[in-house]
């Protein structure tokens, strides 16, 4: 008979985004002359700009030739874009990550799901609140977790509430933990974190041994010179933290799919007996076990982003998200809504006004405004009362949903 991993039966049904989709199919087919304006949605709406397009271009007329024809490639990446990344985005910083330890992926939405397998099951996992659902979901599923409550939360799990309170960066944990997600900027809150705030988590996972997995998928929105982009910026950072690092949204790469992590040399953990082994020993086999490699071309493309054009226009890209997301900001501030976000990250978190639940709300933007958002409560028990708009549409849906909303 076969048995099933039964920790896949405690996870919630995908419920946000399948919720949302019922419920705008529902308000279409009964008002089918609205124009309905999406700003739920996480993904990039740009095309992929003229130095990627040439150099992806260029990598399949490669593999096309005798000589350019490439099979499996090396499974950490090339020595090209890895080199790329190390110098450009973390030596030009002052933080001194090597090539050798950055490795190449097919996405951070993998990486940040994957790399729990590499730890014992008997951490304590911290996780934020709101949060991105893929960190818990992998949690539950290895089996690190009890049953969901009625609020949703799983039983094993550590939450960290992120309220306007806290700056959405949350206190130490009261109790001791191991492994500690966190996500700067913010999704869905687009908030950030300062030195000063990375540097306490870093004195605390040094003096508890405990881990750091640092998502920076959102880093190249960050416009104040005082954030850092990287937790490697944080003195000792490299001897407690694991950095995701994405070329979906700062590049468009959300369909063609190219990412990195970065596992420091120094970053140890432990054994039951208490022998230390080096972390990037054990992804390195496990990457190499699993995974076969992003294809040639399409790392081809992801070096171009540090090319002299490439760079150029990748921050067109994120100019452009940019001013979308300041003219919602700036938008809904005008009209007495409390907004948070929207300054270093492409997300608008904001308080539904009156204290509104998050749902409620998103019924009455549908209804009134035809503008779709989503509602904090689906991205944990502290997002209740809260509501994300993104700012990866047009300027002119973004200008257009405003007027609406100003409506209401
Ligand atoms: C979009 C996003 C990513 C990137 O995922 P990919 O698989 O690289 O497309 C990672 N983390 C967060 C929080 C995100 O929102």
């Amino acid at each position: 008979m076969i048995k099933i991993n039964e920790n896949y039966l405690k996870l919630k049904a995908g419920y946000l985004f399948p919720e949302i989709s019922r419920r705008v199919n529902a308000f279409v087919a009964e008002n089918p002359q609205a124009k309905v304006i999406r700003l739920g949605i996480g993904d990039v709406t740009r095309p992929l700009t003229p130095a990627i397009t040439a150099a992806f271009q260029k990598g399949v007329e490669e593999m096309a030739t005798d000589s350019g024809f490439r099979g499996y490639g090396p499974e950490q990446g090339y020595a090209f874009l890895r080199e790329a990344i190390a110098i450009n985005d973390f030596q030009s910083r002052g933080a001194e990550i090597t090539a050798d330890e950055i490795f190449i992926s097919d996405g951070s939405k993998c990486d940040t799901g994957n790399i729990q397998e590499i730890f014992g099951l008997d951490n304590k996992i911290a996780i934020t609140d709101p949060v991105y659902p893929v960190y818990v979901d992998t949690n539950v599923m290895a089996g690190r977790t009890g049953q969901a409550d009625a609020k949703g939360q799983y039983g094993g799990l550590v939450y960290m509430p992120c309220t306007p309170e806290n700056d959405f960066m949350p206190e130490l944990p009261s109790q001791p933990v191991d492994i500690i997600y966190l996500c700067y900027p913010n999704n869905p809150t687009g908030a950030v974190a300062t030195k000063a705030a990375l540097q306490k988590w870093v004195e605390y996972a040094r003096a508890n041994k405990a881990l750091i997995l640092f998502d920076a998928a959102y880093e190249a929105f960050i416009s104040n010179p005082d954030i850092p982009h990287s937790i490697y910026e944080i003195p000792g950072a490299k001897e407690v933290a694991i950095e995701f690092r994405s070329f979906s949204k700062n590049a468009g790469f959300t369909g063609t799919r190219c990412a990195f992590t970065v596992v420091p040399e120094e970053l140890k953990a432990w054994t039951a007996s208490g022998e230390a082994v080096s972390v990037k020993n054990i992804w390195n086999r496990r990457h190499c076990t699993k995974f076969n490699g992003v294809s040639y071309p399409v790392q081809a493309a992801a070096a171009a982003v540090y090319s002299e054009q490439g760079r150029q226009e990748v921050r067109g890209l994120v100019d452009f998200y940019m001013n979308n997301a300041r003219t919602i900001r700036e938008g809904l501030s005008k009209l007495g809504y409390k907004v948070y976000g929207g300054v270093d990250a492409p997300y608008i978190w904001l308080a539904t006004p009156e204290g509104m639940g998050s749902w409620e709300f998103f019924d009455l933007l549908l209804n009134k405004a035809n503008v779709v958002g989503t509602p904090g409560a689906g991205f944990g028990a502290s997002g209740e009362g809260f509501f994300r708009l993104s700012a990866f549409g047009s300027y002119e849906n973004v200008c257009q949903a405003l007027e609406r909303i100003a409506k209401i």
